[in-house]
């Protein structure tokens, strides 16, 4: 049995839940904003970072919650360790097991049989990013084709388990016409798919390949998801940006070694400043004067779009 490096565990306050942060991806996504993808971490076994795993939740919740999710960079490219992981949660009594995925394993040539045997496994749900519908803005953006991406869609709604798709909007790259199509090839598949887009996020990009999206963008592209897609919604992930007051609700980070720190949105953000200034040799003062320091007017521009927009509020829409 092969081991994967694991970068740290997640549990959160708000909710017992779990995450598992597994470093190294197959995608090179222009637009990421995740130090995971490079690799690094601790190499462990699946059992290894199932008791790690365990321990970390009895000293933090003193049970095992019932909610995990799997992430990365890449969790799926390891078949056997991460269907041993999924198998493992099960058998603690996990009831929601969610993996977070590119889709690109799953998909590909030769891994016929790897969304059902993730559903025999015991993964009850999966989020599936479909970063474009072209082919060739594809390859441009990751590296890879997606047809794997739309194959793993197609056979991971087949297995019945509960399926998100996630999409950026990113200005003239990935705009109106992209999201229209990605929800007719979704539509075709399952019209009931849930589509979640999100607003591209220059701030922490690899590279900042384009402009945050205007709100009349976000509206404009959910209205035209939403005629194929009856449960589209516009990202709901920027509240994590906006900490309830004190006593915070907020996230244990918990390393490989158990050590655990309670972290901010501060501290994530030194994260991927140093994670830019490794990967890019530049220096932590040259990384901070790329930086924009403007996005609480779109924050709150996009907290109005979401109470206009989201299907939990329809008397607002
Ligand atoms: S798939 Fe995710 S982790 Fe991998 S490069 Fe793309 S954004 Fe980064």
């Amino acid at each position: 049995m092969g081991k994967r490096s694991i970068q740290y565990f997640t549990l959160s306050d708000i909710e017992p839940r779990i995450w598992f942060m597994l470093t190294g991806c197959d995608f090179r996504c222009r637009g990421c904003f995740r130090p995971a993808r490079d690799g690094g971490g601790t190499l462990l076994s699946p059992e290894e970072m199932l008791k790690r795993a365990e321990q970390a939740c009895l000293k933090h919740y003193g049970k095992l919650p019932t909610k995990a999710m799997i992430t990365g960079g890449e969790p799926t490219l390891d078949k056997e360790f991460l269907l041993t992981l999924v198998k493992g949660l099960k058998e603690k009594g996990f009831e929601e097991i969610i993996l977070m995925s590119n889709g690109y394993e799953i998909g590909r040539e030769g891994n016929a049989n790897y969304a059902a045997e993730l559903k025999e496994a015991g993964l009850t749900e999966v989020h599936i990013d479909i970063k474009a519908f072209s082919d060739e803005i594809h390859i441009w953006y990751t590296g890879e084709s997606n047809k794997p991406v739309l194959n793993a869609v197609r056979m991971l709604n087949d297995t019945g388990m509960e399926l998100l798709i996630q999409t950026v909007y990113m200005p003239g790259i990935v705009d109106v016409e992209e999201i229209e199509q990605i929800a007719i090839f979704l539509s075709n598949v399952n019209s009931n798919i849930k589509l979640r887009i999100n607003p591209f996020a220059p701030t922490f990009a690899f590279e900042r390949v384009t402009e945050r999206p205007t709100m009349e963008d976000m509206g404009r592209a959910y209205k035209i998801a939403a005629e194929y897609l009856p449960n589209a919604i516009i990202s709901r992930s920027c509240y994590r940006e906006y900490p309830t007051p004190p006593p915070q609700e907020t996230w244990i980070t918990v390393y490989p070694d158990l050590r655990s720190k309670r972290r901010t949105i501060k501290d994530q953000e030194e994260d991927r400043i140093a994670w830019l200034s490794l990967s890019k040799s530049k220096t932590r003062e040259e990384i901070l004067q790329e930086l924009e320091r403007d996005d609480l007017e779109y924050r709150q521009e996009l907290e109005e779009a979401i109470r206009k927009f989201s299907p939990r509020n329809p008397k607002q829409r």
